[in-house]
């Protein structure tokens, strides 16, 4: 594990799934995965045993895997089973969601076959606002209210799709379907855009390949059992 030596500062904000610290580097954050989760926008909680600690070691591996791809993150070191040291970044107050599987809010908005696969990947965004539900918005959205340029938008394109590709056959040879996934963006300090958040079984779906078993967080949103089993079976596979 490669060692930052920073020491933990006050808290800078409490999420629904994360903390995130300052620290005594003013470029660095610290990033602390609870075992709490929620769905249905905070109306359904609940604590998942070791999730923090899952989550923590997929989201590591996974950003350090993009880098080798050459998707800048924002993510430094391991820092503790729990938490991981980041480099901060502003926030783009946009999620992008990737899907190649129809499931979801996609089945529910548009009608079509649960489970039918999306030859053209769709990609959407959804503007992060909790207290309007985080809406579906489009592109024009993003650059009217000012949340990112054409090229910044053009940058987020271009590396989700790229996280797909490299994603979908890095799970593929795991037997693991990659359903769909949420990322979010935010610009370093060089004003370079680069990958932030996490990337778990909370914020992507997961189907057996052989199976067709849900390892992910639809366990706990439709009450599917063995949550903290579909979590390490993940983890298992991340790192075969
Ligand atoms: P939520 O706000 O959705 O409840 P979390 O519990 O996941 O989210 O909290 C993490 C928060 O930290 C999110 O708002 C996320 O956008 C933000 N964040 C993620 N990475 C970074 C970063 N590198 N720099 C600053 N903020 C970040
Ligand atoms: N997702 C997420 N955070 C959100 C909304 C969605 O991580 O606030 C992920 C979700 O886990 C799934 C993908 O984005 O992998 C698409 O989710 P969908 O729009 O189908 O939303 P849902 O019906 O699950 O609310």
């Amino acid at each position: 594990m490669k060692e930052t030596k920073i020491k933990k500062k006050q808290k800078l904000y409490e999420g629904k799934a994360k903390i995130v610290f300052e620290t005594d580097n003013e470029d660095l954050y610290l990033q602390e995965f609870k075992d709490d989760a929620t769905a249905f926008n905070g109306k359904k909680k609940a604590k998942i045993k070791s999730k923090g600690a899952i989550n923590n070691q997929v989201s590591a591996h996974l950003f350090s895997y993009l880098e080798s791809y050459h998707v800048p993150t924002h993510f430094v070191s391991q820092f503790s089973d729990t938490s991981m040291v980041i480099k901060k970044l502003e926030m783009i107050p946009v999620e992008v969601v990737m899907r190649n599987i129809a499931t979801g809010s996609l089945v529910k908005r548009y009608g079509v076959e649960e489970g039918m696969e999306l030859e053209h990947p769709i990609m959407e965004f959804y503007l992060k606002d909790d207290d309007k539900n985080d809406p579906l918005i489009n592109e024009d959205h993003v650059l009217s209210f000012g949340h990112a340029t054409e090229e910044e938008v053009e940058v987020m394109k271009r590396y989700t799709q790229k996280i797909n590709a490299v994603l979908k056959s890095f799970f593929y040879r795991r037997q693991l379907m990659l359903v769909d996934f949420k990322v979010e963006f935010g610009r370093a300090k060089s004003g370079k855009l680069k990958l932030g958040d996490e990337i778990s079984p909370d914020t992507c779906r997961f189907w057996d390949i052989e199976s067709g078993d849900k390892l992910d967080k639809d366990r706990f949103r439709q009450d599917l059992g063995k949550v903290e089993e579909a979590y390490q079976e993940v983890l298992t596979r991340v790192f075969k």
